[in-house]
C-alpha cells in the first residue's frame, strides 16, 4: 500500500483525557507525592513499636534485618500494598540489562475453598529469579546458573498501578549464588560505603566529629523526545532498535533556535504533567520540565537524592514517561542518537557529597575552616577523575552514546573537568602556593596564608564540558540517556574515596608530625594539584584545538565503545575497585564481557534491521519510483538508475559485512569489527537511502520523514 500524507493528520491526532488513557489524577499536589511508597512513616503506623524500633536499628547501623523483624515489615507490607489495590508483589532489580527486571507473585493462595493473602518475611528478604536468562559474562560460563534478589531496605518498596491492579514493588539486589554482583545496585551500594569511611575519616580531621555518614548524592536531568505514536509504529527502525536507521535531514532543524525552552505544546505538556504526577506517587520529587534544543526534544530533573535511590528513581523516570506517553498517543524515545543530523539525548549526572548532619561537602562555606575543607574535597576530585579518565569513560560508553561523543553536541570522549574562573583563580593561586588572604567582594577568607580566598559564586557555565563544577557539585554531562546512572556513579563514588584516602594520609601524617591543619593543607593541595592538574580545561570542549592540546597533554581519547570497554580491566581500574571491595577481578571480568557483548549484538540488530527495510521497504519503493519515470519520462531516469544501482549494491555489501563466517570470534575482535565493518556498511546503506528519499514520489516512499515525525505535534 503506498503511503498518502494523510496519515499525518491521524498523527496530530489526540484527545486529552480519553476512554483508555484517562489520567485519574484524583490526589492533590500535596497528597500525592509519596502516596504509593512504604515510607517511614506508614511503616511506623502499621507496625507494633518494638518490630520498628528494631527495624530503624537495623537500618542505622547497616545490620542485617533478622526474620523476626521481616516478618513484621513483611506484614505492614501487604495489609498496606492490599489496602491500596496490590494484588501481586515482586523484586524489582537491576540487572547488567541498564534496565529493570520484576516477576510478579500474587499474594494469594487457595485455602479452604477460598483466597487468603499470604506475604512472609522471606518472601520479602529473598527470591530466586532464573539468573542463567541474565547477562553474566564469565561468571554464568563457569558456574551453575542460580542467582538470588535480596532485598534492598534503604529504597523504600512502592506500588506500580495499572489500570487493572496494582504490584507493590521491593527494590531488591541480585546476586549468583556464589555471592557475585550481577546488578548495578550492588557495587552501588559498596562504593557508597567506601566514600562514606574515606569522607568520614577526614572529616574528622578538619575537626567534624559529629558526622557518622557521607552520603552521596546524584540528581539526573534526562533528556528525550516524545512522537506520535503513529510514526514509531510505521517505522521497524524505530521499533527494533530505538533509532532511525533512515531518514533525509529535514529542511529545518532546530537552527532558529526556537524549541530550546519554547512555550511546550500543550499534548506534550499534558503528557508531562501526567507523568511527573505518576512519579509524585512513587516519591520520584521530578523538579523541572522544558523543551530541549531539537525538534520534539525536551527534559525532566529531579532533585537530588543519595545515589542509590536517585538511581532507583531514574530507573522509574525513564519507565514511567514510556508509559504514560502512551495515554497521549505519544512514544517516548530515549535512544542517545534516534534521529541522525539532529542533536541526540544526554543525561547529566550532578554528583556531590552530603553529611548526615546535613552539609554538602562541595559547597564553598561561610568560614575559613569550611573553605579550606571544600578545597581539600575538590581537590580529591580532580585527582581522582585525573587517575581514572578511562574508567569513567568505560561507564559511559554503548553502542548508541558513540554516536554523540565526540560529535559537536555533546560532551567530546576526553575526558575533562572545568572548573570555572573563579574556582580557577583559586587553583591558580593554590598552584603557586601564593600566600594571600584578604577579604575582597564576593571572596571569602580562608583563614591561612597560604591559601587564596574563595569566589562566594561558581563562575560561568560552560556546557562543552564533559565534568563541571557547578557551584556546590560536580556535573558529569556525558552520560547517555539510556542508561542507568548506577555505573557512572559507582565509579565516581569509589575513585573519589581512594583519592580522599590519599590525601588526607597525606594531612594526617604531617598533622601527627605536629603540624597545625592550616599549615600542612597548603603544600599537600599544591602539590595535588600541580599533579593533576592537566585534567583541568575551562575552554571549549568541541573545539579542534582542545582535541590537539588533549593529545599533548597525554588525555585519554576513547572514541568509541570498543576502545572505551577496555578501562574497565585496566590494572588502574582492577586495582581500585577491589581495594575498596566495590568489584572483584571476577566481577568486573564478567561485567566487560557483558558490556562488550551488548555492544555487539546492538549493532547486529541495527545491521539485521537496516538490511531487511532496505531490502523489503526502500528498494521496492525505488524500483517502482524508477519504473515510472522510465515509462513517463525516460530522458529523466539517468540518475535515479544510477541511485538505485549504487543502493542495491550497498545493500549487498552489508549483507556480506554480516554475514556470521565473517565475524571474529573473539568477543573484543568481533566489536572491532562491528564499528569497523558493519557499522560502515550501515552508513553506506543510509546515505543512499537518503538520496533517494530526496527523489522517490512522494506516495511512494515507505517511511516517514523526519519533517514529520520532529514537527507534528
Ligand atoms: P542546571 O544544571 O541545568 O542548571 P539545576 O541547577 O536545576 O540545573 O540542577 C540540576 C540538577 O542538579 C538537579 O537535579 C538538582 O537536584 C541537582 N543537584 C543540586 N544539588 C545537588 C547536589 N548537592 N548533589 C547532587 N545533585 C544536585
Ligand atoms: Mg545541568
Amino acid at each position: 500500500m503506498s503511503r498518502v500524507r494523510q496519515h499525518n493528520v491521524l498523527g496530530a491526532q489526540w484527545k486529552p483525557a480519553t476512554n483508555g488513557g484517562a489520567p485519574a489524577m484524583e490526589l492533590d499536589a500535596t497528597t500525592a507525592f509519596n502516596a504509593n511508597v512504604f515510607t517511614d512513616e506508614v511503616a511506623k503506623q502499621l507496625m507494633d513499636s518494638a518490630a520498628y524500633d528494631q527495624f530503624k536499628a537495623a537500618l542505622a547501623s547497616g545490620e542485617p534485618i533478622n526474620l523476626d523483624t521481616a516478618n513484621a515489615v513483611a506484614a505492614a507490607m501487604m495489609d498496606w500494598a492490599i489496602g491500596k489495590g496490590a494484588t501481586h508483589y515482586t523484586h524489582w532489580f537491576q540487572p547488567l540489562t541498564g534496565k529493570t527486571a520484576e516477576k510478579h507473585d500474587s499474594f494469594y493462595e487457595p485455602s479452604g475453598g477460598k483466597a487468603i493473602a499470604k506475604f512472609k518475611g522471606k518472601d520479602l528478604i529473598q527470591a530466586e529469579p532464573d539468573a542463567s536468562s541474565f547477562p553474566s559474562g564469565g561468571i554464568r560460563a563457569t558456574f551453575e546458573a542460580r542467582g538470588y534478589t535480596a532485598w534492598d531496605p534503604t529504597s523504600p518498596a512502592f506500588i506500580l498501578e495499572n489500570p487493572n491492579g496494582a504490584t507493590l514493588c521491593i527494590p531488591t539486589a541480585f546476586v549468583s549464588w556464589t555471592g557475585e554482583a550481577l546488578d548495578t545496585k550492588i557495587p552501588l551500594l559498596r562504593s557508597m560505603a567506601a566514600l562514606s569511611d574515606a569522607a568520614v575519616r577526614a572529616l574528622r580531621l578538619f575537626g567534624d566529629s559529629e558526622s557518622q555518614h557521607v552520603f552521596t548524592t546524584a540528581g539526573a536531568e534526562q533528556e528525550y523526545f516524545l512522537i506520535p505514536e503513529h510514526y514509531y509504529y510505521e517505522r521497524p527502525d524505530l521499533v527494533t532498535t530505538g533509532r532511525t536507521l533512515f531518514g533525509a535531514k529535514p529542511p529545518k532543524g532546530h537552527e532558529l533556535d526556537d524549541h530550546y525552552f519554547g512555550s511546550i505544546p500543550q499534548r506534550v505538556l499534558a503528557c508531562m504533567m501526567e507523568f511527573e504526577y505518576e512519579l509524585a506517587k512513587v516519591g520520584v520529587p521530578i523538579k523541572t520540565r522544558h523543551n530541549e534544543v531539537a525538534p520534539a526534544q525536551y527534559e525532566v530533573a529531579p532533585i537530588f537524592e543519595n545515589s542509590n535511590l536517585s538511581a532507583d528513581h531514574q530507573q522509574l523516570i525513564m519507565q514511567v514517561m514510556q508509559n504514560v506517553a502512551r495515554n497521549y498517543g505519544l512514544v517516548c524515545l530515549l535512544h542517545e542518537k534516534p534521529f541522525a543530523g539532529v542533536n541526540g539525548s544526554g543525561k547529566h549526572n550532578n554528583w556531590s557529597m552530603g553529611t548526615d548532619t546535613g552539609h554538602n561537602l562541595l559547597e564553598p562555606g561561610d568560614t575559613p575552616h569550611d573553605n579550606l575543607q571544600f578545597l581539600f574535597f575538590c581537590t580529591a576530585v580532580l585527582a581522582a577523575v585525573n587517575k581514572h579518565q578511562g574508567l569513567l569513560r568505560a561507564t559511559i560508553a554503548s553502542a548508541g552514546n558513540d554516536h554523540r561523543l565526540g560529535a559537536n553536541e555533546a560532551p567530546p570522549a576526553i575526558l575533562s573537568i572545568y572548573l570555572g574562573e573563579q574556582l580557577q583563580d583559586v587553583f591558580d593561586q593554590i598552584e603557586k602556593g601564593a600566600p594571600t588572604s584578604s577579604k575582597e567582594g564576593g571572596m571569602l577568607n580562608l583563614g591561612s596564608s597560604v591559601l587564596p580566598p574563595l569566589p562566594l559564586h561558581a563562575g560561568d557555565r560552560n556546557r562543552t564540558s564533559p565534568f563541571a563544577f557547578t557551584g556546590n557539585k560536580f556535573e558529569f554531562r556525558a552520560l547517555g540517556s539510556n542508561q542507568s546512572i548506577s555505573d557512572p556513579n559507582m565509579a565516581l563514588n569509589t575513585i573519589v574515596a581512594e583519592a580522599i584516602d590519599a590525601l588526607a594520609g597525606k594531612l594526617e601524617a604531617e598533622i601527627n608530625g605536629g603540624k597545625s591543619l592550616e599549615d600542612a593543607l597548603g603544600p599537600i593541595l599544591t602539590e595535588a594539584y600541580n599533579a593533576n592538574k592537566l585534567i583541568v580545561f575551562n575552554g571549549d570542549n568541541y573545539s579542534e584545538e582542545w582535541h590537539a592540546e588533549a593529545e599533548r597533554r597525554g588525555l585519554k581519547n576513547l572514541r568509541t565503545s570498543p576502545e572505551a570497554l577496555n578501562e574497565w580491566l585496566a590494572p588502574a581500574t582492577v586495582e581500585t575497585l577491589s581495594k575498596y571491595s566495590v568489584l572483584t577481578d571476577r566481577e568486573l571480568h564478567s561485567r566487560f564481557d557483558v558490556y562488550v557483548e551488548q555492544y555487539v549484538i546492538k549493532v547486529n540488530i541495527e545491521a539485521e534491521t537496516a538490511y531487511d527495510i532496505a531490502i523489503t521497504q526502500l528498494l521496492p519503493a525505488a524500483v517502482r519510483h524508477l519504473g515510472e519515470v522510465k515509462n513517463a519520462a525516460p530522458a529523466l531516469a539517468g540518475e535515479i538508475e544510477s541511485l538505485v544501482t549504487q543502493f542495491s549494491e550497498a545493500i549487498g555489501a552489508l549483507e556480506k559485512a554480516n554475514l556470521d563466517e565473517n565475524h571474529p570470534t573473539e568477543i573484543v575482535a568481533e566489536a572491532e569489527y562491528m564499528r569497523d565493518s558493519v557499522l560502515p556498511a550501515i552508513e553506506n546503506v543510509r546515505a543512499l537511502a537518503d538520496k533517494l528519499e530526496r527523489v522517490v514520489a512522494d506516495d511512494l516512499w515507505p517511511l516517514p520523514k523526519y519533517s514529520e515525525i520532529l514537527f507534528i505535534k
